[in-house]
């Protein structure tokens, strides 16, 4: 048989798989990028992530994607915690506090479908990435020199791409995670998140462009994107007996709105959508030359903004060692080594987090509530304590302990 060319198969031209290309063919490794969506559908992608960390902004940098998501997002250095039962602001915590921690003391407000809009035409653009646009991945094959992925491309066919490694980067629904026989341990929240997107000013009421809204019935999170038109992202909980024809009735999410903020007049709904929030981790990251990234491996609630960071923090830990190894600075137990950071931080930070923020939004408890509210206050108000919250909200910390596993 002849030798399998010498690139990276990565499969999902999401943002995990497009920084993952791009840190790669910026080293001089050969990629080939497989996409289902094609050219006319692309842009056709429903809301997602949208707040980029400070630490994830060091890594677009480093590709040279930052210069091109500034201009299209929204510069946040502070974000606030709500009581919407008492209509007080709990505390206001400011990114400046890690001035001297990074060069982006905030994060970018700047939704997914931006990145990979703006990361596609930088790969498109790459000599060293082949963009296969419209081509399925369907199911793949590994021996001990590379892998075979089975594809059907654009005009229908099947189709053979091998390279070295095969990188999964397709979401949650991994084949490559589900044909190794991984299992995706953790479980799934009863209630779907209901997303509404309006174009109305919250900061006139004094709300900031990142909000997380405590609240014993109606936990929510208000987020600001830049237009045109400009708009802001409400999250709420929802009833799990609820059909979702009558959850996203024109009538249901103007009511919400108006339950939400009264303002006595209609507000201007521009979208809306309703999503299922799974907490998973893969039991691996890796089999042989197969490997798992972003939510292929690991799904959690968006309340804290951290899947989509943690997946490209991924894709930069796994650049690195690839770069490493096709220089010869490494074998590929360097791999396993991956699977251990990433895998630590996936459990130990951003399901532990993100397990931790919805609680905290939700609890009902007003003894526990009126704690939590204290605490937070406390922590916003001392600079150093503060300054040790942002640095693990803000990611660094689940950096630094990875950086410390052998
Ligand atoms: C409502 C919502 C809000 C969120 N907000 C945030 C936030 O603020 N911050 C944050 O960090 N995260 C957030 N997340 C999570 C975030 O969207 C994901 O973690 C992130 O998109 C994962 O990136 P990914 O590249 O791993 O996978 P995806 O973004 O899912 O991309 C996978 C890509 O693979 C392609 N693909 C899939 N299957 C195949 C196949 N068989 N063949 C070829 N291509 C395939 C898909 O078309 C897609 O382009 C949110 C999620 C939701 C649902």
């Amino acid at each position: 048989m002849a030798p399998y060319p010498d690139r990276i198969v990565v499969i999902g031209a999401g943002p995990v798989g497009l920084v993952l290309s791009l840190a790669l063919a910026q080293a001089d490794l050969r990629v080939c990028l497989v996409e289902a969506l094609g050219e006319d559908n692309f842009l056709e992608q429903v809301p997602r992530a949208g707040t980029n960390h400070p630490a994830t902004l060091e890594m677009f940098d480093r590709i040279g994607l930052y210069e091109r998501l500034e201009p299209r997002g929204i510069i946040a250095p502070v974000f606030h915690y709500w009581d919407r039962a008492e209509g007080k602001l709990i505390a206001a915590f400011d990114h400046a506090h890690l001035k001297n921690d990074t060069r982006f003391p905030y994060v970018l407000q700047c939704e997914r479908i931006k990145i990979v809009e703006e990361a596609l035409q930088m790969a498109k653009a790459h000599p060293n990435i082949e963009v296969r646009l419209a081509t399925e991945f369907v199911s793949f094959s590994q021996d001990g020199d590379g892998v075979t992925a089975r594809v059907v491309n654009g005009v229908g066919e099947p189709e053979i791409i091998a390279g070295r490694y095969i990188v999964s980067c397709e979401g949650a629904r991994s084949i490559v995670r589900k044909e190794l026989g991984i299992a995706f341990e953790g479980f799934t929240y009863e209630d779907r998140t209901l997303n509404i997107e309006v174009a109305y000013d919250f900061r006139k009421h004094g709300y900031a462009e990142r909000n997380y809204i405590s609240d014993p019935q109606e936990w929510s999170n208000l987020f600001h994107w830049k237009g045109p038109p400009d708009r802001w992202r409400v999250h709420f909980p929802t009833d799990p007996r609820a059909d979702e024809a009558t959850l996203t009735s024109p009538e249901a999410l103007q009511a919400r709105m108006q339950k939400f903020l009264p303002t006595g007049k209609p507000f201007d709904i521009i979208g809306s959508n309703l999503y299922v929030v799974h907490q998973r981790v893969a039991q691996k990251f890796r089999i042989g030359r197969a490997i798992l990234a972003g939510d292929s491996a690991h799904v959690n609630s968006p309340i804290g903004a951290m899947g989509m960071n943690s997946g490209i923090h991924d894709a930069i830990n796994l650049a690195d060692k690839l770069i490493a190894m096709a220089r010869k600075e490494s074998d590929d137990s360097v791999l396993d080594r991956y699977e251990r950071q990433r895998r630590h931080v996936a459990i130990a930070h951003t399901q532990a987090q993100t397990i931790r923020n919805k609680r905290l939004l939700a609890e009902r408890d007003p003894v526990v509530r009126k704690r939590n509210h204290d605490e937070l206050r406390r922590t916003a108000e001392d600079p150093e304590r503060a300054r040790q919250f942002l640095l693990r909200t803000a990611l660094f910390e689940s950096l630094r302990e990875a950086d410390a596993i052998a």
